[in-house]
């Protein structure tokens, strides 16, 4: 069972994109974007260990940059 699988609709769902990033407190991780062929739920998975750029690199703003005004991720909102 390698993909993700919605509960709601108990389908397997699609690789809608490769390298969608999300951005949070420890920096810029990796995912894939994947979504629910029945209901259209959206889900980022597929992470590394580590984000691909962290606060203290040269380049980390350009790259937060650079992946939102692309439409190639996301800045994760905060836990309240
Ligand atoms: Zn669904």
């Amino acid at each position: 069972m390698p993909l993700p699988v919605c509960v709601k609709c108990r389908r397997e769902m699609r690789c809608e994109k490769n390298s969608f990033a999300v951005v949070d407190s420890a920096g810029v991780w990796d995912g894939d974007e994947y979504a629910c062929p029945g209901c259209g739920v959206e889900v980022v998975v597929g992470f590394g260990a580590h984000p691909y750029v962290q606060p203290h690199e040269t380049g980390f703003n350009r790259e937060i940059a650079r992946v939102l005004l692309a439409g190639e991720g996301l800045r994760l909102e905060e836990q309240r």
